[in-house]
């Protein structure tokens, strides 16, 4: 048992009583776990929570949740610990971590799959693609599928079978009076609704019900392009143009050191393309063959491949690093864009950065309502965002000039926020991901659900009064 000490306003009753009621593991300051523990991936956010809670079950949840609100702890909620604005941990708080919460239950007949929400993509994939089934998840096999669902779930299926939030059937959730809930269409429709793009602000999600797409193999892998405006531009139209079943995400950037890449390309701009087409195999080639004859390529691996293989692709952007990211939907790729791009990451600092282009528009995403989920930019066509890594704080000044540079240039053309790309960028910056009507259903619905804002820790949507939004 670890000391008080990192609670010194807490009896040793309440503490003890607390401890030794849950099932999972309590990690403390001077604990051997504890430097892992509270690791955020985006290194800039260096936070001191008091206790870390691995938590079992939903009852741990249920308790952890109740222990904070009582001695007004700061409460945050981590799966796969991704969240771009570090969002998952806290200081002198309590963090609920959820990875041990990972089972995941495949029913092959009904085609559904029940995930507990500390999961992360890849093992998602890895317990249905045996069946030949899939769900739309984002291209990191490290991402929680709490973080990523909540938020709304853009990722190589989502032209052909929409958002995450799209093939979602049902809820399990802590409420912040600590109750457990479900939610689907029939059963809290409301909550259903919020949850679908609304974040983690409504309480702690400890299980997600998926309907289960057919996916025994994509057509995928990595195209390497040069990067030229003629190429970029052919590609975003083409990409719009192409059977729905062609999805990428594409990066200009100084190509990285990739086992398939000739070593004298590396450092050249590239327009690094990872392609996925899940209609069938053999319609691959002619589906990615418009793709392939824009240049002559640098690099190509395409070919037949589960879709989980794809996550190899994104590995070196998974690792805990110094972070910043400035992102936007927008309506098409024009000019000024492009060439800003090539001549941002052609003078970049020494790190790893690039411009990341979603096409994804003209498919499944954009044919829901936009009132149907709290996901409200149904007619985005492109998601972009600049991304920047790197090591040392004392590049911090240099990355963070560069990334502000090129979004000032990009900046004035988006049409709205995604909001699992946020950056912790203030309150106008959430709403931005939102409809003014959504905005508002979201505020009143966490009057309902939040009306102290337990759940903070997050993109925040605050509870207002009623009379404000009604
Ligand atoms: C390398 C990388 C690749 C990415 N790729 C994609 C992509 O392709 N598509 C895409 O859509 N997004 C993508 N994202 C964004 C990603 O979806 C968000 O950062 C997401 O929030 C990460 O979830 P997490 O569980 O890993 O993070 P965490 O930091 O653990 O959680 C993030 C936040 O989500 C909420 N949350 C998490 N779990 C729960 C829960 N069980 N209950 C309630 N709230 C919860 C909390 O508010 C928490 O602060 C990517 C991010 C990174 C860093």
């Amino acid at each position: 048992m670890g000391s008080t000490t990192a609670l010194p306003h807490v009896s040793t009753e309440a503490w003890t009583a607390f401890r030794l009621r849950i099932k999972g593991q309590v990690v403390l300051p001077g604990d051997p776990d504890y430097e892992t523990a509270r690791e955020a991936k985006n290194t800039i956010y260096d936070r001191k929570p008091a206790v870390i809670v691995r938590a079992e079950d939903a009852a741990d949840v249920s308790r952890s949740i109740t222990f904070a609100r009582r001695f007004g702890l700061p409460l945050t909620v981590k799966g796969g610990g991704h969240s771009i604005g570090g969002h998952s941990v806290n200081n002198g708080g309590l963090v609920i971590d959820m990875r041990r919460m990972n089972n995941i239950r495949v029913d092959a007949e009904n085609r559904t799959a029940w995930a507990q929400s500390g999961a992360v993509a890849r093992e998602f994939l890895a317990a249905v693609e045996p069946y030949g089934f899939a769900v739309p998840f984002g291209d990191a096999g490290s991402v929680g599928l709490g973080g990523i669902t909540l938020g709304g779930g853009i990722g190589y299926l989502v032209r052909k079978h929409g958002l995450t939030i799209d093939n979602l059937l049902g809820i399990e959730m802590v409420t912040a009076d600590g109750q457990i809930v479900q939610a689907t269409e029939t059963e809290n429709p409301d909550l259903f609704w919020a949850l679908r793009g609304g974040g983690g602000n409504f309480g702690v999600v400890t299980g997600f019900q998926y309907k289960l797409v057919e996916l025994p193999q994509i057509y995928g892998g990595a195209l390497v392009l040069p990067a030229t405006k003629d190429v970029i531009s052919a590609y975003a139209k083409l990409s719009l143009e192409a059977p729905e079943e062609l999805t990428s995400i594409s990066m200009v950037v100084k190509t990285p050191p990739m086992p398939f890449v000739p070593e004298e390309k590396v450092g050249e701009l590239s327009l690094t393309i990872f392609v996925a087409y899940s209609g069938d195999i053999q319609d691959g080639p002619e589906a990615v063959a418009p793709l392939r004859a824009l240049a002559e390529p640098i690099a190509d691996t395409l070919g037949p491949m589960p879709l989980s293989g794809l996550y190899a692709f994104m590995e070196p952007a998974e690792q805990a690093a110094r972070l910043r990211v400035r992102s936007g939907f927008y309506a098409k790729l024009n000019d000024e864009i492009v060439e800003s791009a090539l001549a941002f990451v052609q003078d970049g600092p020494v790190s790893v950065n690039f411009l990341q282009i979603r096409p994804i528009g003209n498919g499944a995403m954009n044919r829901v309502s936009p009132e149907a989920t709290a996901f409200s930019h149904r007619d985005a066509r492109f998601l972009l965002a600049i991304i920047d890594h790197w090591e040392d704080t004392e590049e911090d000044g240099a990355n963070e000039a560069w990334v502000d540079a090129f979004w000032q240039s990009i900046a004035g053309y988006r049409h709205g926020v995604y909001s699992n790309f946020l950056q912790d960028e203030g309150e106008a910056r959430v709403r931005e991901a939102y409809a003014t009507a959504t905005f508002e259903r979201l505020a009143k619905l966490k009057l309902r659900y939040d009306p102290t804002n337990v759940f903070s820790g997050n993109e925040n949507i605050p509870p207002k009064p009623l009379s404000a939004v009604a």
